[in-house]
């Protein structure tokens, strides 16, 4: 029977009972009496089942169910099958959770979830295994307790959160961890941490094989090169074998210009984080890569100089030298004779920028975001005939990621390109000097 039908039958019951004992007391002249009776009767079974109900919920239902008639015998079944469903419902959660504890727990990358403030409210099997973490002992501890890295910290508390940190984990400096923090959920976040010791390890060994071998090839080269110089100046060498030994020689200096490029980009990957930070004029660096690009071009261009000398940078000459010559020389290779190179140093809203801009041949779009890598050439064989290693650009690269720098490439094919690096604000010193608020110089 369902609780409605029970309803209905409870106030027939009702009605029914008052009509009984209004005719009874009005055969016995006790209306009043009878019907107060009834009333007092059925008012005391309720209260009397309210109590056992009482009873039966305060047993959280371990009870068994009371036994009543009527409505109550109603009522009391309802709970109890509404207590049953509950208690399935509890079960069937409470697998579920175990199944997800277990998927989560056999993950090979350790997820921990952080509240706002940083506390750990759950957290995996693996991040045991990778961080040193203890379940029973650390949820509620702060994530920061416990990874106590300089970057991870901070990362955490700017909420920066686009690029993944490396770090060593807390464990043992062996170990090295990928750490993404994912928001979510309003101010919670998801920390995936995955051991990519094996790749850093491969990318170190990548490193050092490609340093050595470089090193390695310098001195023979040299010697090489060497005796191919003598040989081109000797008067008496036989003539059929100038050109020859000219081409090796050309190719020995080649090598030669690879080597020093690859030993460069190897030097700048030794020395991984933020270059230093000492106070460059670029004006006078510039002055001196105008002049070098003006040599290089042999008067073939026109290279113009657009600085503003109030501006400095924070960070290594060496370093900067090396990504701006490379720009600035590359745009004499990829000019044709009558052509304009101009050398821009300016400030901008998000701090200076260094703009190398040329009316060359250009490149077509879709070499634009491979340029950087080493060894891309948009024509190999033109790169080769010049003399290119094909480094250059990742060189530059490096050195501007060094400086927290951006680098972007913009070009038009047959009318020309524009290097520009941008440095952020805390890169720039600004300094009273301009008697001339821009200095130009044209050649
Ligand atoms: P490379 O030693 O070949 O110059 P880079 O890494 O310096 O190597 O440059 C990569 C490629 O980018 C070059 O081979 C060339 O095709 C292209 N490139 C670089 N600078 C310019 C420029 N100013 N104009 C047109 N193409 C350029």
């Amino acid at each position: 029977m369902t609780l409605s039908r029970a309803r209905t039958r409870e106030w027939r019951r009702l009605v029914a009972g008052a009509v009984l004992l209004g005719i009874t007391g009005y055969l016995l002249g006790l209306t009043p009496w009878l019907l107060l009776a009834g009333a007092c009767a059925y008012v005391t079974w309720h209260v009397y089942h309210v109590h056992r109900l009482a009873r039966w919920l305060a047993s959280g239902g371990r009870e068994p169910e009371p036994d009543a008639r009527g409505i109550w015998g109603q009522v009391f079944e309802s709970l109890s099958r509404i207590h049953r469903q509950n208690r399935k419902r509890k079960k069937r959660l409470r697998k579920l959770v175990g199944r997800f504890q277990q998927a989560a727990d056999a993950m090979p990358d350790g997820a921990i979830v952080l509240a706002g403030d940083g506390t750990i409210l759950w957290m995996n099997e693996a991040s045991s295994r990778l961080l040193g973490l203890q379940r029973s002992r650390d949820v509620g501890q702060p994530v920061s307790n416990f990874i106590r890295h300089p970057s991870f910290t901070d990362t955490l508390e700017s909420g920066a959160l686009d690029e993944p940190l490396h770090i060593e984990s807390p464990l043992r400096d062996e170990i090295k961890l990928r750490i993404r923090i994912v928001p979510y959920g309003g101010s919670r976040r998801l920390m995936l941490v995955r051991d990519v010791t094996r790749i850093h390890n491969l990318e170190q060994m990548r490193k050092d094989f490609v340093a050595n071998v470089s090193h390695e090839l310098r001195s023979p080269l040299t010697v090489v090169a060497g005796y191919l110089e003598t040989l081109e100046d000797d008067e008496q060498f036989p003539g059929e074998y100038r050109r020859p030994v000219a081409q090796m020689s050309q190719q020995a200096s080649r090598m030669g210009l690879i080597v020093e490029d690859l030993l460069q980009l190897s030097r700048l990957e030794a020395t991984p984080g933020a270059a230093t930070a000492e106070p460059v004029a670029v004006v006078e660096m510039l002055d001196v890569i105008a002049r070098d690009t003006r040599s290089l071009s042999e008067g073939a261009h026109r290279v113009v100089q657009e600085a503003d000398p109030g501006l400095s940078l924070l960070g290594n000459w060496n370093e900067l030298y090396s990504a701006f010559s490379n720009v600035a020389f590359n745009a004499v290779q990829h000019t044709h004779a009558g052509g304009t190179i101009r050398l821009g140093w300016t400030s901008d809203e998000t701090g200076a920028r260094l703009e190398v801009t040329d009316t060359g041949e250009g490149i077509e779009a879709h070499h634009l975001p491979r340029l950087t890598e080493r060894f891309y050439r948009v024509d190999k064989a033109r790169s080769h005939e010049m003399g290119g290693t094909g480094l250059g650009l990742a060189i530059v690269k490096h050195v501007l990621v060094r400086h927290d720098a951006r680098f972007e490439i913009e070009s038009r094919l047959g009318e020309g390109s524009r290097f520009s690096c941008r440095f952020p604000a805390h890169r720039v010193v600004r300094s009273e000097v301009p008697a001339e608020p821009e200095r130009q110089a044209v050649g």
